[in-house]
């Protein structure tokens, strides 16, 4: 087969103490997913039906250690830290007594977010994508293999913008836990090896500005450092 121009690979993520990487596939993320965010926004959670649910780009990835340069077209850029899943076996219509056999993986992650266009999305019944698609808008920590720490329940949950906490939970304040989302989202497309999803974020995400340190940590899980530029 030939192509008319070079071929992307895929983004890949670290594993923990290992030499092969996780090739990445698809990007979801789950919105409003911990009460006292949800709360916040002013937009509340509608009991247990279906929550905001977005795709990003896959090539938004960035690894810890990275520099997320400042994005075009925003002037509110907004970190949340999120406990993210990496789905390594493949599944459709997964039951949730069963669903925690299809997740190789646990990791820290930072939705990013350009809150001023988020605004307006809301405000104009918009699509999120605009807000939520740019270069580096999705950075990534390392995994830990479910085959190391298991399935974590719970675990302090923070991020710290140059030192200081921003935002501090625990996972197990997750409306929908890990079981529940991937049994969920099966039903509505198949779920495969690659996929990686950003489970929500506790209270309190605010903006970051060129030249700020994001330290994000899962107690028991990992944590992820970027900067940006
Ligand atoms: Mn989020």
């Amino acid at each position: 087969m030939s192509f008319n121009f070079e071929p992307w690979t895929p983004p890949s993520i670290t594993i923990r103490n290992s030499v092969v990487r996780f090739p990445l596939r698809r990007i979801y993320t789950i919105g409003r997913n911990y009460a006292d965010h949800a709360a916040e926004t002013g937009l509340g959670h509608k009991g247990r039906s279906v929550p905001g649910v977005s795709l990003k780009p896959p090539d938004s990835l960035i690894g810890n250690g990275d520099t997320l340069i400042y994005p075009p077209a925003t002037q509110q850029l907004d970190p949340e830290v999120e406990l993210v899943i990496a789905i390594g076996k493949k599944g459709v219509n997964i039951e949730r007594k069963t669903a925690l056999k299809h997740i190789f993986g646990y990791a820290v992650g930072f939705d990013m977010i350009r809150r001023d266009i988020m605004r307006d999305c809301i405000a104009n019944e918009h699509s999120w994508d605009l807000c939520k698609s740019f270069a580096g808008a999705s950075p990534v920590g390392e995994i830990s293999p479910a085959a190391d720490i298991g399935h974590p329940k719970d675990g302090e949950i923070s991020l710290k913008v140059n030192g200081e906490i921003r935002q501090s939970g625990d996972i197990s304040a997750l409306i929908w836990d890990p079981a529940e989302i991937v049994s969920r989202l099966s039903n509505y497309s198949e779920l495969k090896p690659g996929d990686i999803i950003f489970t929500g974020t506790p209270k309190g995400p605010g903006p970051v500005e060129k030249g700020d340190l994001l330290e994000g940590s899962i107690s028991g899980i990992g944590s992820l450092r970027i900067d940006i530029g």
